[in-house]
């Protein structure tokens, strides 16, 4: 019983390329052989479920990248650089006349 299981993980050394469907973008790409052999040997159970374009992408989203909005300050009109997205009916103001506002109070 044993044995016989040895023999089938033997067998599954010979890897050949699998094509898998990317769950995001639902395109086929190939799991070829290497990265099979890869995944065998970094102990990874699991098969990709991303084609590598989104698995780039899906990389890239995930370092934080500071977003700025920019809008007009309330105060002196000059450009307020933003770390949230302004809303309409609040008053945004530049960084100089928020620390004004600030220390006025
Ligand atoms: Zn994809
Ligand atoms: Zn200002």
């Amino acid at each position: 019983m044993y044995e016989e299981e040895v023999k089938a993980v033997e067998a599954d050394v010979n890897y050949v390329d699998e094509t898998l469907v990317c769950v995001d973008c639902g395109q086929e790409f190939t799991f070829t052989a290497g990265e099979q052999a890869f995944y065998a040997e970094k102990g990874y159970t699991n098969k990709p479920k991303r084609c590598k374009t989104c698995r780039d992408a899906k990389k890239n989203a995930n370092k934080p990248a500071k977003q700025y909005f920019y809008a007009v300050c309330s105060e002196c009109g000059g450009e307020a650089k933003l770390t949230f997205e302004p809303s309409q009916d609040k008053p945004v103001y530049c960084s100089a006349c928020f620390e004004k506002r600030r220390n006025a109070r």
